[in-house]
C-alpha cells in the first residue's frame, strides 16, 4: 500500500531537516496566506558581536562595558552573549551581579558593585542601523553599545520563495529599533516592517489571517503559539520555544521552510 500523502510529506520534511509535529500541521502549512518573521536569530544568524562602545562624557568605554557585562552575564539573550564576549575580548574581568531582572523584549537590570545597572533598548533609533543597547547606572545613561549580527546566507532566497508561495508580502516583526529593522528588511527584500515591538505586539501581529510565524527566541514563543502555524529555528531555540512551535527547523536552514510549504501543497492535492 502507498503511504498516506501527509505521512509521506512529513517524512520528506524530515529529510530537509524539518520536524513537523503532526499531520494537521503538515496540512496547515500549505494554506498559510501570510508569513511573519522575527529578525534576530531568524533572518540573522543570531550570533551578534559587539562592534563599538560609545561612552557618554565623563565615562570610560571599558568601565561602561564592564558594568553592562556584569548585568548581562546572567541573561540568556543573544545580545547579552555579545556584550559579555565583547568585554572578555577586551581583557575586562566580568563582575558578579545581584538582584538580576530581565524584561522580555526590553533588556536587563542588576546590581553590580553596589550600583544599579540597566542594559536596555533605546527609546529612539540609532543612525548606524545596528542594534543599540543603552547602559544606565543608578538611573543615568552612561553610554551605548553597538551590536551587529550577520544575515543568514539563505535569508533573501527564503523570503522570496515564501512571498511567491503565499502570494503576499512577508512581514518583519522585531523588538529592535527602526533603523536596524529597516537595514535587515532592505537586505532581504521585505516591504512590511514593524519595529520596536514587545512580545504581546508580536502576538497581535500574527493573529491576522492564516499567518505562519517564524521565530527563535524565548520572546517569540507566545507569537509562535498564537499563529496559524508556528515555526521555530531550532538550533538557537530555547526549550520553551520548541514546545510552543508546530514546526521545528532542526537543520537551521531557513531555505527549508518554503520547501516544506511546497511539500504541504503537494500533499493537500492528494488528500481525500
Ligand atoms: P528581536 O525581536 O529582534 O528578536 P527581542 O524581542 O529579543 O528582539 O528584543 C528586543 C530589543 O530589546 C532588542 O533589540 C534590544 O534592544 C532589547 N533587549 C532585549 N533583551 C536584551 C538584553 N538582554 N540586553 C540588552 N537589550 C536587550
Ligand atoms: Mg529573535
Amino acid at each position: 500500500a502507498t503511504m498516506p500523502p501527509l505521512l509521506s510529506a512529513i517524512a520528506n520534511a524530515g529529510r530537509h531537516g524539518v520536524l513537523v509535529k503532526s499531520a494537521v500541521v503538515m496540512e496547515r502549512l500549505g494554506d498559510t496566506d501570510r508569513v511573519a518573521l522575527d529578525k534576530t536569530g531568524t533572518l540573522t544568524e543570531g550570533a551578534p558581536r559587539l562592534v563599538a562602545v560609545h561612552p557618554h562624557d565623563g565615562w570610560d568605554a571599558d568601565e561602561v562595558l564592564r558594568l553592562a557585562a556584569g548585568a548581562e552575564h546572567l541573561s540568556e539573550h543573544p545580545l547579552a552573549g555579545a556584550v559579555v564576549a565583547g568585554a572578555r575580548d577586551r581583557g575586562i574581568a566580568v563582575p558578579t551581579a545581584a538582584d538580576f531582572r530581565a524584561e522580555p523584549g526590553r533588556g536587563v537590570a542588576a546590581t553590580v558593585d553596589g550600583r544599579r545597572v540597566e542594559a536596555t533598548r533605546p527609546e529612539r533609533s540609532r543612525d548606524s542601523g545596528h542594534t543599540a543597547v543603552v547602559v544606565a547606572v543608578d538611573g543615568t545613561e552612561v553610554g551605548v553599545l553597538e551590536i551587529a549580527d550577520r544575515l543568514r546566507p539563505d535569508a533573501a532566497a527564503a523570503v522570496g520563495a515564501l512571498r511567491h508561495l503565499t502570494g503576499s508580502e512577508p512581514v518583519l516583526l522585531t523588538g529592535d529599533n527602526e533603523r536596524a529593522a529597516a537595514r535587515v528588511a532592505a537586505e532581504v527584500g521585505i516591504g512590511d516592517v514593524r519595529a520596536g515591538l514587545l512580545p504581546p505586539d508580536k502576538v497581535a501581529a500574527v493573529r491576522d489571517g492564516r499567518t505562519m510565524a517564524l521565530g527563535d527566541g524565548v520572546n517569540d514563543a507566545p507569537a509562535l503559539a498564537a499563529a496559524h502555524c508556528g515555526v521555530a529555528m531550532g538550533r538557537a531555540g530555547a526549550d520553551l520555544t520548541l514546545r510552543a512551535a508546530d514546526v521545528v527547523v532542526v537543520r537551521d536552514e531557513l531555505a527549508a521552510v518554503p520547501k516544506v510549504v511546497d511539500l504541504s501543497r503537494r500533499a493537500r492535492r492528494l488528500v481525500k
